[in-house]
C-alpha cells in the first residue's frame, strides 16, 4: 500500500504528469525493461522478448487541481483530506491502474505497458489526447490491450462510448469472470476506445480497479477491491 499512497500524494493534473512519471519510472529501476517516451509525453514499456505480448494500459493524469492532500487509510478505505479536513480527490482514477501495472511489470516475465498522458477532459479540450497523438506501431506485436481504468470492482467494459466494440463477448474466459464476480458491460470513453477508433485491430477491454466517486472530492479506493482487480488481471494475462 505504501507505493499506492505515494502515487496518491503526487498531483498529476492533465498536462502536468512529469512528477508521477518520474516516480513510476524510479520504482521500476531494478527491472530489466525498455522504457521509451514519445514526443507527446506518453510512456511505452517493454519487458522480455516475445513474438507477441500481452499489453496493459492506464493513464498518468487526473482531473484534480493541486492542493494539500493528506492520505487517510481507514481499514480498507483510502481517501484524502486537505489541511482543513475537507475531502479532496486522490487521483485513484487512474493511479490504481498505475499501481496494478507496476505490480505486473515486477512479476510477469513478458509484458508491454502503455501509460498515456492527458486522458481526462480538461475544460474545452476533449479527452484521450495522448492516445490520439501516439503512434500505433508499439502495438504491432501485442495480442490484446487490457486497460485498468474502470470504476468499481466488478466490470469489464467490452463496448465503449459511441458503440465502439472493444472485443468479442468471450474475450475474457467465462470461468475467470465468474471466479472474480466480474461482468461485461458497456462503458464510457477511455484510451482503448480512442485507439479502437483509430483502427487498432487487437481486442481491448477496460477493467474495474477499485476506485469510487472518480472526479469528485470524495473519491476513494477500497484496497481489497484493487487487490482483487490485480489478481484478476494477472490471471487473465496468464491465460490469454
Ligand atoms: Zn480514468
Amino acid at each position: 500500500m505504501e507505493l499506492l499512497k505515494r502515487f496518491y500524494e503526487v498531483n498529476s493534473k492533465s498536462g502536468h504528469e512529469d512528477q508521477i512519471k518520474e516516480l513510476f519510472k524510479a520504482q521500476l529501476a531494478c527491472l530489466d525493461i525498455v522504457v521509451a517516451e514519445d514526443a507527446f509525453g506518453n510512456i511505452f514499456i517493454t519487458k522480455g522478448c516475445a513474438d507477441s505480448f500481452p499489453c496493459v494500459t492506464a493513464h498518468l493524469d487526473e482531473v484534480h487541481a493541486p492542493t494539500e492532500r493528506n492520505i487517510i487509510v481507514d481499514g480498507d478505505l483510502i481517501y484524502a483530506v486537505d489541511n482543513k479536513g475537507e475531502s479532496v480527490g486522490i487521483g485513484a482514477d487512474d493511479k490504481n491502474g498505475l499501481w496494478i501495472i507496476s505490480h505486473l511489470l515486477h512479476t510477469k516475465p513478458v509484458l508491454k505497458a502503455a501509460l498515456f498522458v492527458q486522458e481526462e477532459r480538461d475544460g474545452e479540450m476533449l479527452g484521450c489526447r495522448g492516445s490520439i497523438a501516439c503512434s500505433l506501431a508499439f502495438f504491432d506485436d501485442v495480442r490484446y490491450i487490457i486497460a485498468v481504468d474502470r470504476k468499481g470492482n466488478n466490470e469489464v467494459v467490452t463496448v465503449g462510448k459511441g458503440n465502439i466494440c472493444l472485443c468479442d463477448y468471450d474475450f475474457i474466459p467465462n470461468d475467470l469472470l465468474q471466479k472474480y464476480n466480474y461482468v461485461c458491460v458497456d462503458g464510457g470513453r477511455t484510451d482503448v476506445v480512442a485507439l479502437k477508433e483509430r483502427g487498432l485491430h487487437v481486442p481491448c477491454c477496460n477493467i474495474s480497479c477499485g476506485y469510487y466517486n472518480a472526479h469528485k472530492p470524495d473519491e476513494y479506493t477500497v484496497f481489497a477491491h484493487l487487490v482483487t482487480s490485480l489478481t484478476f488481471v494477472s490471471d487473465v494475462i496468464d491465460r490469454i
